[in-house]
């Protein structure tokens, strides 16, 4: 019998790509701030918080949808997510974020929203993961990740 993992290949998947942007957000020496409050902390001591509810499919594994967040903000303060959204528009831009929104009202049968999306995402929307390409994905998140390890000491 072969060992295996209990967490599902799309849990796997999800842990993966929040750490993988944690580091990439990284400065280069391993810290990051909070996008809701702005505190600095070690890239190991953050979380990936959401932008939108991780439950979306066609946003889980969007860059722009997760961004380093603190404990106290992704806990106890529920997302924190009026300062996340504020603070995420004077970073990336208020196009970018309305992008997120839109795949996930999209994916949830907003016509309005699926009209302003690419076509690229508009398949994003109604695609769903198997298991074999969440486990690929979780393994390319995961040797992403090691090279940004590598170059930036936390
Ligand atoms: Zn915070």
């Amino acid at each position: 019998m072969t060992f295996r993992s209990k967490a599902k290949p799309r849990e796997k998947a999800l842990a993966a790509f929040q750490k993988l942007r944690r580091y990439q957000e990284a400065t280069d020496n391993g810290f990051v701030r909070c996008i809701s409050c702005g505190k600095l902390m070690s890239v190991k001591e953050a979380q990936g918080g959401h932008l939108v509810s991780r439950r979306v499919r066609a946003t889980e594994l969007k860059h722009d949808n997760v961004w380093p967040q603190c404990p106290k903000c992704n806990g106890p303060l529920s997302g924190n997510v009026i300062a996340y959204r504020a603070n995420l528009v004077k970073l990336i831009g208020v196009v970018r974020v309305q992008r997120i929104e839109d795949l996930a009202n999209a994916s949830e049968g907003d016509e309005e929203a699926y009209q302003r999306l690419s076509g690229e995402d508009r398949r994003s929307t109604v695609r769903k993961h198997n298991e074999a390409e969440y486990e690929a994905l979780a393994a390319g998140f995961r040797s992403q990740t090691r090279i940004l390890q590598k170059e930036k000491v936390s």
